[in-house]
């Protein structure tokens, strides 16, 4: 670039081997004979080239300039736009501004005012430190800085691909303006491959978004073509910022995630399982801070779903992770988009964990969709967040299941302990279960609560349950099963069979026990003991059918397909009666799973109305 001091390397061609190409001659200079193949490129070329590793379009000029605001310590941001970027981008904040020294430092490759030396990379806490942005992006537009700190005098450089146009005083508030015109003007092999201002207008918006997640405390304004578009003023709440960016509804479909594993904070939002593919998919993810891409954390957030959701369906996730400097590199990319763990796994696993915790809490459950009294002023507060029926205070008994409370005045719900388990871990809570419980079209639960009311859907819960016994099972090897006194035979049609033998070994896992008895004929010898009504054979001989020809989806592990499918065939039916006691026991063994919000397929299981939302319903409120 035109405004950086020239530092051409010493060569001596005296000393060089004759295999040794020149170190530092340029393309400039008159090193460029014929034996010279390798050279220094003019600062110039250098900055276009690096222009494109950072700014590979227009969003990228805006990112980079919101994320210097930011590190300017501003507290207010301005982001206007013309024709999705292409012909203009203008950036103010009422940031630290720059003296005119450092306004023209600004502009020169790997200048920076956030880092001096290596060391100083370690745990980096600006967005920026690379000094590359400014350098690039003036490199490749017509760029404008007008800054100012707070002394006078403020300046107003400019620079047009590369070559310094003007520097003069100018008058401004503390605070910097950068304005970005022409993006790639002069560099036309770029520009070609810039997409519709529309598809550029959207990149951008993403970009904004992004800094809106992670940085709440700071106000930002967007506007495009002149027009305001987005005004978000500072808030301390996830929720609540997305409710300005996306609407009140969209801040609804979530629950909270908020975990500590050692070192490691995981909070943020999960959309509750039976919103998941309703509405379009986000997903956002914020390491100290700093908004990156990775899919394999994403993955690992998705992975807490498992058994939910149904395969190829995604979940819109915002997570905000939060860990020591040490444990991380934000160094790997020139965007610095990507980051890199010293410890991956562990860091997947606590957002897995995090993320699993927060969907098995009642709050996952879905509730009645938000009624809104008629004509009332809109209501721009950030919606309420359900409270928790129980709280998780003590270890094992985690809030899943809203049970009917006890009439009785003693405070606590639960009472009896869990004696299996009494042994091997903290006892697990057990809730009295007193209040009705009415069954609706043989196919609904019914029952009051302390917060309101709560629906469960037989099937859906019972499956739920055994999906969890079943899954149990597996995971310690054994089954409770019982020998038949007589063996039963089964004739299989030859598809039947061939899942038999792909899923042999998990089904003898599960407690049953088979042999062949030639042709396509088998003998079970043993079932598995799930329930009262459970009918072994045609649970076995329904789940063979329905695994005919279906090698399982890609997320469930084979074992997890086999399992959910036993646990639907297995499960009560809409449609069967329930005694008062089955119902009791039923919602007993459902507040012990995981996930009692929903059935396997991500359905919703529970459906809770509290009486709040009753009493606005009749008005009461
Ligand atoms: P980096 O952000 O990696 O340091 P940039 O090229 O983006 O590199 O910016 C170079 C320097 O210019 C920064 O280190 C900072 O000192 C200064 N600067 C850039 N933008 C602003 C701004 N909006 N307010 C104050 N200083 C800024
Ligand atoms: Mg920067």
């Amino acid at each position: 670039m035109a405004v950086r001091a020239g530092c051409p390397r010493k060569v001596s061609y005296h000393s060089r081997s004759a295999t040794e190409v020149p170190l530092g001659s340029t393309l400039a200079g008159t090193g460029a004979n014929a034996a010279t193949r390798i050279a220094v490129l003019p600062s110039a070329v250098a900055d276009q080239i690096a222009a494109g590793e950072v700014v590979e379009r227009p969003a990228s000029a805006v990112k980079e300039l919101i994320e210097n605001s930011l590190d300017a310590g501003a507290t207010r941001i301005d982001i206007e736009v013309e024709e999705g970027g292409l012909a203009a981008i203008r950036v103010s904040d009422d940031g630290t501004g720059m003296s005119p020294e450092d306004a023209r430092l600004a502009i020169e490759r790997h200048a920076t005012s956030k880092i001096r030396g290596v060391s100083d990379l370690v745990g980096v806490a600006t967005f920026g430190f690379r000094g590359e942005a400014l350098p690039s992006i003036a490199s490749v537009s017509r760029f404008e800085l007008v800054t100012a700190p707070n002394v006078p005098p403020g300046t107003r450089i400019r620079v047009s691909g590369g070559a310094l146009d003007a520097a003069e005083e100018a008058v401004r508030q503390r605070g910097t303006t950068v304005t970005v015109r022409d993006l790639f003007y002069n560099v036309p092999a770029r520009r070609k491959f810039l997409r519709s201002a529309r598809s550029e207008w959207r990149a951008i918006v993403d970009a904004v978004t992004n800094v809106a997640l992670a940085r709440r405390d700071v106000h930002l304004t967007l506007a495009h073509q002149g027009r305001a578009l987005v005004d978000l003023p500072p808030t301390a709440r996830l929720r609540a910022r997305i409710a300005t960016l996306w609407g009140s509804r969209s801040a609804d479909r979530f629950i909270d995630v908020s975990d500590i594993h050692g070192p490691l904070t995981v909070m943020g939002l999960a959309e509750r399982p039976s919103d998941v593919g309703t509405a379009t998919r986000r997903a956002a993810l914020l390491v100290n801070g700093r908004p990156v891409r990775d899919a394999g954390m994403i993955r690992a957030a998705e992975a807490a779903y498992r058994s939910t959701l149904p395969a190829g369906v995604r979940p819109s996730l915002i997570l905000e992770v939060t860990l020591p400097g040490d444990m991380v590199d934000v160094n790997v990319h020139p965007a610095k988009a990507e980051v890199r763990f010293r410890d991956r796994w562990t860091v997947e696993r606590a957002i897995e964990a995090a993320v699993r915790r927060a969907l098995g809490t009642s709050d996952s459950a879905a509730v009645f969709t938000h009624w809104r009294p008629a004509p009332r002023a809109i209501d721009s507060a950030p919606p309420n967040e359900a409270a928790p029926y129980f709280d998780e205070g003590n270890g094992a008994g985690s809030a899943i299941l809203p049970l009917p409370a006890a009439p009785s005045d003693d405070d606590t719900l639960f009472a009896i302990e869990d004696e299996s388990d009494a042994a091997t871990q903290q006892p697990v809570e057990r809730a009295t279960l007193t209040a009705d419980i009415i069954q609706l079209r043989r196919t609904y639960l019914l029952y009051e609560h302390d917060d309101g009311v709560v629906l469960v859907d037989q099937h859906s819960a019972h499956e739920r349950v055994l999906y969890d016994r079943l899954m149990h099972a597996f995971e310690a090897g054994k089954m409770p099963s019982q020998r038949l006194l007589f063996p039963e035979t089964l004739h299989l049609s030859s598809s039947e069979l061939e899942a038999l033998d792909e899923h042999r070994a998990d089904l003898e896992k599960v407690g049953f026990e088979i042999e062949d008895f030639g042709g396509q004929s088998i003998v079970v010898h043993s079932v598995p003991v799930l329930h009262a009504r459970f009918d072994a054979m045609r649970c076995l001989r329904e789940t063979l059918a329905s695994l005919t020809g279906d090698r399982g989806p890609a997320v469930h592990s084979r074992h997890e397909h086999l399992v959910a499918t036993m646990a639907c065939k297995a499960a009560i039916k809409a449609g069967d009666a329930l005694q008062s006691s089955e119902m009791q026991a039923l919602l007993r063994d459902l507040s012990h799973v995981s996930f009692a919000a929903h059935d396997v397929h991500g359905r919703s299981a529970v459906v809770r109305l509290s009486w709040m939302e009753l009493e606005r319903r009749f008005g009461r409120r």
